[in-house]
């Protein structure tokens, strides 16, 4: 990548991936949303459809069935997908940016072939990390891990577990050495049916509603030695490592939030009218939205950058950690101009506008609150 590269300028390549997804959302996706809202729920064929576009396996080798495509052009799903849905924006942002990018930088061979081939093809991925008293401290987590034989059982609770209700291999967490702090974390690959595993509670959320948020029960569960992710005690670099990436992606379905919202409300504010005309021809209006697509625009700026540096090679983790503090906050401000801009009617389930600010809400809590974004970059600051 050139020095003199400009961050929204798209290759060929990306610039067509990018219309056939925002083709493919529009038409798709935007007649079902405020349905799969109210439904708490992403249809069964919509699935089908981002594995049949190959936006289920962005990064994963062709010869395993992927698209062999780059961490951008996720950024750029994620971003064209939120943009009409943040529920389908997230459902995808998980299955690329932590689940199949864990398999591809820690899988074994014999774990690629496996589980990488399902994951491009027909099965949902999920990152079961934070537990009912670990979130932010992760590596607080009791999940526990006991080798028997040529397996592990493990037992323990996992919470709000993204893609929960439709994933059939789960990359799930915990310690087989509970005394030795984050060195005893583990990763694990879990199938759906493995014995003793099971998926609990469904969560009823403020926002990204159709995107399912699960609690899992593992109850001795049984999993394969083979089954390791990784080496036994790194799962917190493996944690570690593709929750900054992850960070990027949740950036991404931000600014695609942001986006959807602003343009209802631009098309909104030229019907509309007030004192005899549209009340975008009013200065104040105009001035809304040019402060909003403004900030729009730096955020999509950090967030390109933190994918491209991450795409080059180059070192990147205070960048994802602005990228997703700066582009959730503006989230929040974008949406919340847009039902403002629509005046009582942006107030109400019947105009689109509502649904983007209670779905951007979720970018400050989940892969790492907005605190602990600013922890992160604060140390980046403050180190000798
Ligand atoms: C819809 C949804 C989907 C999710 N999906 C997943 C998933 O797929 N996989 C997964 O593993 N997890 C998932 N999560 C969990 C999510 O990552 C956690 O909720 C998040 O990390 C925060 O943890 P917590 O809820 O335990 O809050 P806590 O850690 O209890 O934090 C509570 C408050 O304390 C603040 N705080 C905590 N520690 C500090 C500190 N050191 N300094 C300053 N402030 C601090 C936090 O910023 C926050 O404001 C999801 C959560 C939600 C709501």
């Amino acid at each position: 990548m050139s020095s003199t590269a400009i961050l929204t300028r798209l290759s060929e390549e990306e610039d067509i991936f990018r219309g056939s997804v925002r083709e493919f959302a529009r038409n798709e996706i935007g007649p079902h949303v405020s349905r799969m809202d109210r439904e708490m729920k992403i249809d069964a064929a919509l699935v089908k459809k981002l594995f049949e576009l190959g936006l289920m396996g962005i990064e994963i080798p062709e010869n395993l069935g992927g698209a062999g495509a780059t961490f951008f052009m996720s950024v750029l799903a994620v971003e064209e997908l939120s943009r009409v849905d943040p529920s389908v924006g997230v459902m995808v942002d998980v299955q690329n940016t932590l689940v199949n990018n864990a398999l591809v930088r820690w899988g074994t061979e014999e774990q690629k072939t496996r589980y990488l081939s399902r994951l491009a093809t027909d099965t949902v991925g999920a990152y079961a990390l934070s537990e009912p008293d670990s979130g932010s401290d992760a590596f607080a987590l009791s999940c526990r891990a006991v080798p028997d034989g040529d397996s592990y059982r493990l037992t323990g609770t996992k919470l709000w577990i993204t893609n929960g209700g439709e994933a059939g291999i789960f990359i799930v967490f915990a310690t087989v050495d509970p005394d030795a702090g984050y060195r005893g974390i583990t990763a694990f690959l879990v199938e759906r049916d493995f014995e003793g595993f099971t998926v609990g509670k469904k969560e009823d959320k403020l926002g990204i509603r159709a995107s399912s948020t699960t609690e899992l029960i593992l109850s001795g569960a049984r999993v394969p030695r083979a089954n390791v992710l990784g080496e036994v005690g790194k799962g917190y670099k493996i944690a570690i490592e593709t929750l900054n990436e992850g960070r990027i992606g949740i950036g991404a379905q931000m600014i695609g939030a942001a986006s959807g919202a602003l343009e209802h409300a631009m098309a909104y504010t030229k019907e509309r009218k007030a004192f005899g005309k549209p009340i975008a021809e009013f200065q104040g209006v105009q001035f809304q939205l040019a402060q909003a697509a403004t900030e729009l625009e730096a955020a999509r700026l950090l967030v390109y950058n933190a994918a491209r540096l991450r795409d080059a090679g180059e070192p990147f983790l205070v960048e994802a950690a602005m990228a997703k503090l700066f582009s959730s906050q503006v989230a929040e401000r974008v949406t919340s101009q847009a039902i403002e801009l629509y005046g009582g009617y942006g107030y109400t389930k019947d105009f689109p506008v509502e649904k983007y600010w209670r779905d951007a809400k979720i970018g400050a809590i989940y892969e790492g609150t907005s605190n602990l974004q600013l922890q992160t970059i604060a140390k980046y600051l403050l180190k000798d």
